[in-house]
């Protein structure tokens, strides 16, 4: 068995050697084994159904979601003397009727088939009159409900099993939590197959993960400083910034095209095949891209917005340096980005448990932003692997420091705290700094907000150093995104702690950045005088006397 599938991948595919697991997966397969594959994307995963299908009698059946890239893989396979064809719905009936025929003359070695065709029952019953050599489940994280990449029809794929229960079955994918491959197992009913799971590590993608402000004129500066005619994927949130960014790196000399789901489909497909062949082009696109598309030389993946979870980051950053070669995955992250997607948690549809798991997934994400130590080592462990320090990531790079910023979190839970206390009122970030700051804005005079205590007791640190701690501590959920609101932000039952002096906060410390003038709005800049620092440590004081009191008259303990 072991030379005909050393022999296959030699004379059919043209490699040497096996990689990795796939000898040992291909050997249990071949023997009728059922199999669950996790491997990183790139690492190999194809071969692992091919071989043993261009082993074992019959045909394999691959499922695979990815309709729009049937035809390049069949085309690929058939380049090589592979017998393949697809179902899906993209073709016309004649078509589909000379692969159903091909099929059930045993002519076919693998038939790729869309998984909302495959449970039809005339593709049932066209399965059941013909020899099937094994059910290839690709992308299988797809029947993850929790997974950003969810397929209802992927649930139905169960029925394989009881229908055929001779047939091997491999699901095999990329994404790899614990909790995602049990999700999978129990689900495609693979409850005793054995997990093959390869190393997620990849040594040659450098992570690096940005403070953002300005971020278009970022990205634009980190393309052209390090990547200047390279191929790369610009990641963002939504449809239109995909196309402003899009546009803006057009206006800068960057060759770059949009993808998102909301573009006609004869655009998007034209865009993406530009992608694949077109040397140095980027694709700026919603997360919609990139599921299946295999080029080697994508130099770098970049993030302007904030993953929702570190599976979704681990893929897409996965498709940088598929050729082994040095890429970069960047991502550029600020405060704005964690009141938004706690906003999106708290408005999303669905239970409780559900919303927790999403607040979940998106703590997992900030602990990789805001860490101390190597970002590498950090992604991997939430795989559950373990490696030394990569010495490749920017924190391994450039060490970042760390600093109390326990003081600092005082005094803005406490704003917090008053404004809500004292005058039944919420606000978002800005607002908040400028009151620390004590800048008298149109704002902070319509509402009276210098007549507080808390009024420029911050102005020892500037407005960028106030968005990290308030960021970081939306980040450790000791700060929340109110419910009702529009970002304004409230206390959690773990600000208290803070607040009584009983919790030390360390802080990763941004490298500061010249502070730049405010954005004028009719306050002239003459006004915006910044409170003393000797004086901001009388507001402090005398914020901590008023503490007192008010602890006293609740009958609470002191708090700051
Ligand atoms: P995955 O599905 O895991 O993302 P693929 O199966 O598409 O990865 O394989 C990625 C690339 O690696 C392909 O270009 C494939 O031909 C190549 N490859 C896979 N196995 C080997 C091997 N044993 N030797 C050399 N190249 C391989
Ligand atoms: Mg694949």
């Amino acid at each position: 068995m072991n030379t005909s599938s050393l022999e296959t991948l030699q004379q059919v595919f043209g490699y040497d050697s096996f990689r990795g697991d796939q000898q040992a997966i291909i050997d249990h397969v071949v023997q009728g084994g059922d199999a669950l594959v996790l491997m990183p994307t790139g690492g190999g995963k194809s071969l692992c159904y091919q071989i043993p299908a261009l082993v074992r009698p019959g045909t394999g059946v691959v499922i695979s979601p990815l309709i729009a890239l049937m035809q390049d893989q069949v085309d690929a396979l058939l380049e090589l003397g592979v017998r393949a064809a697809f179902l899906n719905s993209s073709q016309d009936w004649r078509t589909s009727r000379d692969v159903e025929q091909a099929f059930l003359a045993g002519e076919l070695d693998l038939l790729y088939v869309a998984p909302e065709r495959l449970l039809t029952d005339r593709c049932l019953d066209l399965l059941s009159s013909g020899r099937i050599s094994l059910f290839a489940i690709d992308e299988a994280h797809c029947v993850s409900q929790w997974g950003h990449d969810f397929r209802p029809e992927y649930l139905g794929l169960s029925l394989l099993h009881e229908r055929w229960p001779d047939v091997p079955r491999l699901a095999l994918t990329a994404t790899a939590t614990t909790v995602t491959r049990r999700e999978i197992a129990q689900r495609l009913a693979l409850d005793d197959a054995p997990h093959f799971v390869a190393s997620f590590d990849r040594p040659n993608i450098r992570y690096r993960i940005i403070e953002k402000n300005e971020v278009r004129r970022q990205l634009l500066a980190f393309i052209q400083a390090e990547h200047k005619g390279d191929c790369g994927i610009v990641y963002c949130l939504s449809r239109a910034r995909v196309e402003e960014t899009a546009d803006f790196l057009c206006q800068n000399g960057i060759e770059a095209l949009p993808y998102h789901a909301g573009l006609n489909p004869a655009v998007r497909a034209a865009n993406q095949a530009r992608f694949l062949r077109e040397e140095g082009m980027v694709m700026v696109a919603t997360i919609a891209f990139g599921m299946g598309v295999n080029k080697p030389d994508v130099r770098f993946v970049a993030h302007i917005d904030l993953p929702k979870s570190v599976e979704g980051y681990y893929q897409e950053t996965g498709r940088a340096g598929r050729d082994g070669q040095p890429a970069n995955a960047w991502l550029a992250y600020g405060l704005q980005d964690v009141v938004q997607q706690r906003r999106m948690i708290n408005e999303s549809a669905g239970d409780d448990a559900f919303r927790r798991r999403l607040g979940a997934q998106l703590d997992a994400m900030l602990g990789l932003c805001e860490t101390v130590t190597c970002r590498r080592q950090r992604l991997l462990a939430y795989f559950e692997q373990t490696i030394g320090p990569c010495g490749n990531c920017d924190t391994c790079l450039e060490p970042p420091q760390a600093w109390d910023g326990t003081v600092a979190a005082q005094k803005i839970l406490s704003a917090v705290y008053r404004l809500w206390r004292e005058r039944g009122q919420r606000f978002g970030a800005g607002h908040l700094i400028d009151i620390l700051r004590g800048k008298p804005t149109d704002r902070i005079q319509q509402y009276q907000h210098e007549t507080m205590t808390v009024f420029g007791i911050g102005a020892d640190l500037s407005e960028q150093a106030w968005r990290g701690v308030l960021r970081q501590l939306l980040a450790q959920s000791l700060l929340a995104v109110d419910h009702e609101g529009y970002g304004t932000l409230a206390l959690t039952d773990a600000s208290r702690a803070v607040l009584k002096g009983e919790r030390t906060l360390m802080f990763r410390r941004e490298p500061e950045k010249k502070v730049r003038s405010p954005r004028s709005t009719g306050t002239a800049k003459s006004k915006d005088a910044i409170v003393l620092p000797g004086e901001a440590q009388q507001r402090f004081e005398h914020l901590r006397t008023w503490r007192s009191e008010v602890a006293r008259s609740h009958g609470v303990p002191a708090y700051v």
